[in-house]
């Protein structure tokens, strides 16, 4: 590893402000989560909340009336996309109001935050100021680290061993039947390898759909490819080894140079570039999509955070892992879409967000990093109510599902607001995790994003959130103490 930490010693350098020839503080945070966890929306409401001066109780520096103000920069990488804000806040802010795309590959964007420092030697020196990097990017693609110690052969392995149990025969058919139908020892040809990679990737896709959530197996770029999509570094798949070494101009030979392709052009770079350059990270989870979906999907939901997660842990087997986050010194977990749940709940959604990472952290400490969860709201799409049902008085929350969702024998069409009682979340979580006879009974619907907007103190527009202000405040709080 000698090679990757000569690597890593220049992308860890420090980027000087053209502007003024002066250093100012940077802090890099990683925004990650899988598929639809919320990380648009999260980064979305967070640059808002800080650009329009919204009102953040939970956020030291604002509440000390410290927080000068914030504005966009100019945007200091030219090999990384930047974060489509404009775009997101635009989808956002229509008429009607929709939820924008989702994250679908890295992307970043740079805030300069001025302020007042709390101490009073540094207030001498007048005003300070931190760039906050802002570092979106698909948990997926947390999933290949572990690739970069291991060779095609061990990877294959691994990976038809996992097509070959009787939990995914449904999912793995095609692929195994395209393998069975090409000799690994045969010429190498595009068309094979093309035939092989859209069965495999077909395979990855189903195994992960809603319906039947199976763990999420690497490449992670087979998930969510970003601008790759297509590229010869990512048509491969895996195969089972030949008996004998296999010539150079076979379709094993060639399958396994794509694979080392991937992990050279593809995972090394991720890896050095952006992830062993954070400062902080916040991992999203929805849990409660998970939980709509019943034990299975929990539990397999649990499996892919163990292996998102083990990116971040210290003293894992992984030796790479340890070079690559000897910088993140705070990690911040949140439960997000809180807004589905009456707040009286939200305590327990934090409990099996615990339960949810418990195993990834008692395996390994976080390399010493703080950690902390939470569990949030970037946008609130609802507001609370309660209703008298049988002489109870159950909490619910109100709002309007979008079209096209159903609940029991009703369709709602995206126009009508309701009042919905989601199920009470069991005190101890372990009852999310098997299908046992106290398996709760919850029912998670999406909301559209709210309408009516509340005034910032000048003026601007904001939007409603859940300890969004507390989510900032761990993750950036100190840094401008
Ligand atoms: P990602 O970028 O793939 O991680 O996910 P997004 O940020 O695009 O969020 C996916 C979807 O989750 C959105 O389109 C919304 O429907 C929903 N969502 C995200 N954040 C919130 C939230 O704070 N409250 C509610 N009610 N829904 C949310």
């Amino acid at each position: 590893p000698t090679t990757i930490a000569d690597e890593l010693g220049i992308a860890l350098g420090n980027l000087a402000d053209a502007a003024t020839g002066t250093v100012t503080p940077t802090l890099r945070l990683g925004v990650t989560g899988l598929s639809r966890a919320g990380k648009t929306i999260f980064i979305t409401a967070l640059i808002h909340n800080l650009l329009t001066g919204a009102r953040l109780p939970g956020f030291a520096p604002m509440a000390e009336g410290r927080l000068i103000g914030a504005r966009l920069a100019e945007h200091p990488d030219n090999a990384t996309p930047r974060f489509a804000y404009e775009n997101h806040l635009a989808a956002l802010m229509g008429t009607p109001p929709v939820w924008p795309e989702s994250t679908r590959r890295i992307s970043q964007l740079r805030l300069t935050l001025r302020y007042q420092s709390a101490s009073w030697i540094k207030s001498q020196f007048g005003t300070s100021t931190l760039n906050l990097d802002i570092v979106d990017y698909p948990g997926e693609w947390l999933l290949d680290l572990p690739l970069l110690t291991k060779s095609y052969a061990q990877w294959s392995e691994e990976a038809l061993s996992l097509a070959n149990r009787p939990a995914r025969a449904q999912e793995a058919k095609p692929f195994l039947d395209a393998l069975g139908s090409f000799d690994p020892a045969r010429e190498a040809d595009d068309a094979a390898a093309e035939t092989l990679a859209t069965a495999f990737t077909a395979y990855l896709r189903a195994s992960k759909g809603d319906a039947r959530a199976l763990s999420t197996l690497p490449p992670g770029r087979f998930l969510m490819p970003g601008d790759l999509e297509g590229s010869p570094a990512l048509t491969f798949a895996p195969l089972p080894a030949p008996a004998a070494t296999p010539r150079h101009s076979s379709l094993y030979a060639m399958l396994e140079r794509r694979y080392e392709a991937y992990k050279s052009v593809v995972v090394r770079p991720f890896f050095r570039d952006h992830f062993a350059r954070l400062d902080r990270q916040i991992v999203l989870v929805d849990a409660l999509r998970a939980l709509n979906a019943g034990p299975e999907a929990v539990a397999d939901l649990e499996t892919a955070l163990t292996s998102v997660l083990s990116c971040f842990r210290q003293g894992s087997s992984n030796p790479i892992s340890r070079l690559f986050t000897r910088k993140i010194d705070r990690i911040l977990f949140a439960a997000t879409k809180a807004d589905l749940l009456h707040h009286t709940s939200h305590a327990r959604l934090e409990t099996i967000l615990n339960r949810l990472v418990a195993n990834a952290s008692r395996r390994a400490k976080f390399h010493g990093a703080e950690t902390r969860s939470l569990a949030i709201a970037a946008i609130r799409a609802t507001h609370e109510g309660s209703v008298k049902h049988g002489g109870e008085t159950l909490p619910t929350i109100i709002g309007t599902p979008e079209n096209g969702q159903r609940l029991g024998e009703t369709t709602y069409d995206g126009k009508t607001e309701i009042a919905l009682f989601p199920g009470d979340l069991p005190e101890n979580p372990d009852s999310l995790f098997k299908s046992v006879d106290s398996t709760p009974e919850l029912n998670f619907l999406r909301f559209l994003p709210p309408k009516t907007l509340s005034p910032s103190q000048t003026g601007d527009p904001v939007f409603p959130h859940i300890r969004l202000d507390r989510a900032l405040d761990f993750l950036i709080g100190d840094k401008m103490a």
